[in-house]
């Protein structure tokens, strides 16, 4: 299918691995020019070399916190006028409720509520002047059913998920789409991280943790990033217009609900 967005230019934060990755890879197929961010610059580097070989496209690469002010607004400054912004960043640490105090809650806010507004605060003023323009926040699963043992994850996302949806309708009469992919679990660094932490609590092997997570899910696999990312391109396409301030579920199956 032809996107019909070939030519125009995205932001996609936390890119150099994982779920940003993929969708990084799948915009660039579509024939887009890339800004790609990322906090080490090697894996950045590598990440945008192989895309400019396989998809011709052009890759502006900045290594930067996108989570903290100033690497942010390096960011920005690199990005200038984009079409398409994907926000992203790690995830914040798992722990018991009666782990975290405010601090901690404060750096999953910064990181998976706050980053993400500031970007669409940035850009989504360009956005609406070009009468164009798509933005996909990737949030979690978390946000449907809570991921007990992520509560800061749970609680950050949360909020941007609430801001998200009025947002939306404010920005979809110029033309700009917002929407939310939610990935529940995807073989990536992070759930390999994740993983591992129950194979440390639990004394099994990684095998068998993973193996345990996969039976969980309808589908009996972790998805890919290659998966994710098509799904983001299609909410960047031509063809995604008409849907505004969804959250959108990729996780096998696993969270049992009928809506
Ligand atoms: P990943 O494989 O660990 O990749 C994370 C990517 O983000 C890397 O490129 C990393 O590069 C970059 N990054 C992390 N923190 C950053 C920051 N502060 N500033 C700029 N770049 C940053 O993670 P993933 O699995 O793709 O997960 C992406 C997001 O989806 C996370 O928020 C995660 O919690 C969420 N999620 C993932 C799953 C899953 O199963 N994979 C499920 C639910 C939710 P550097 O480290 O070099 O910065």
């Amino acid at each position: 299918m032809d996107l019909g967005i070939g030519g125009k230019r995205a932001l996609v934060c936390a890119s150099s691995k994982g779920l940003g990755r993929g969708c990084a890879e799948a915009l660039a197929a579509a024939g887009i020019e890339l800004v790609m961010n990322a906090r080490g610059a090697e894996a950045l580097e590598d990440a945008a070399g192989a895309i400019r070989a396989a998809h011709g496209v052009q890759v502006t690469t900045i290594a930067a916190d996108i989570t903290d002010p100033a690497g942010r607004a390096e960011v920005l400054a690199a990005a200038g006028d984009v079409d398409i912004l994907v926000t992203n960043a790690g995830g914040p640490p798992p722990g018991l409720w009666s782990d975290w105090d405010r601090d901690d809650f404060i750096a999953a806010l910064d990181a998976n509520m706050l980053a993400p507004i500031a970007l669409m605060t940035a850009l989504l003023p360009g956005m609406i002047d070009r009468g164009w323009g798509r933005v996909v926040n990737i949030t979690s699963q978390s946000v449907k059913a809570p991921i007990p043992v992520l509560g800061l994850s749970n609680s950050a996302r949360a909020g941007l998920t609430g801001y998200v949806a009025g947002t939306a309708r404010q920005v979809a009469p110029h033309g700009v789409t917002i929407n939310n992919l939610l990935p529940g679990i995807h073989a990536t660094d992070r759930a390999d991280a994740l993983d591992r932490g129950v194979v440390e609590a639990e004394g099994i092997t990684l095998d068998e943790a993973r193996a345990r997570r996969a039976a969980t899910i309808p589908a009996r696999r972790y998805g890919t990033a290659q998966e994710f990312g098509a799904m983001c391109a299609f909410l960047c396409s031509q063809h995604a217009g008409f849907v505004v301030g969804q959250n959108i579920l990729l996780d096998g199956g696993a969270v049992n609900a009928t809506l």
